[in-house]
């Protein structure tokens, strides 16, 4: 008697890699959506974080932060003023002028994402 051997047929393969495929064509631009949210939210909060990092550098040397590098010897090693997206904290043109004119930066790449202080 002749023994069958038992294994999948092309045809079963095809589908099987096919709906990975969909699968896989659904779920990534949703992953990537969500990486790009958490990158934003994070650089929200990393503006605030700057914002208070200017309040100690205040009561520390009773004068706000003249340029952003001021605060970087506050951040801790290797923080430095990036966007954890890759973009940068540039100073809002005109701000920072005055005596009652506060520094206002923004994120290059979330552009809603500001950090102030002074003024
Ligand atoms: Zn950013």
């Amino acid at each position: 008697m002749l023994r069958k051997k038992r294994a999948f047929t092309l045809i079963e393969l095809m589908i099987v890699i096919a709906v990975i495929g969909i699968l896989a064509a659904m779920a990534l631009p949703n992953f990537k959506h969500a990486r790009d949210r958490a990158r934003q939210a994070k650089c929200h909060e990393y503006t605030a974080l700057l914002t208070r990092t200017a309040e100690i550098y205040y009561i520390d040397n009773k004068c706000y932060p003249q340029k952003a590098e001021d605060l970087n010897s506050y951040l801790g090693k290797g923080q430095g003023f990036q966007c954890p997206a890759g973009g940068s904290f540039n100073p809002l043109s005109g701000s920072g002028v005055g005596e009652n004119n506060p520094f206002v930066f923004l994120c290059t790449i979330h552009q809603c994402a500001s950090s102030t202080w002074g003024g």
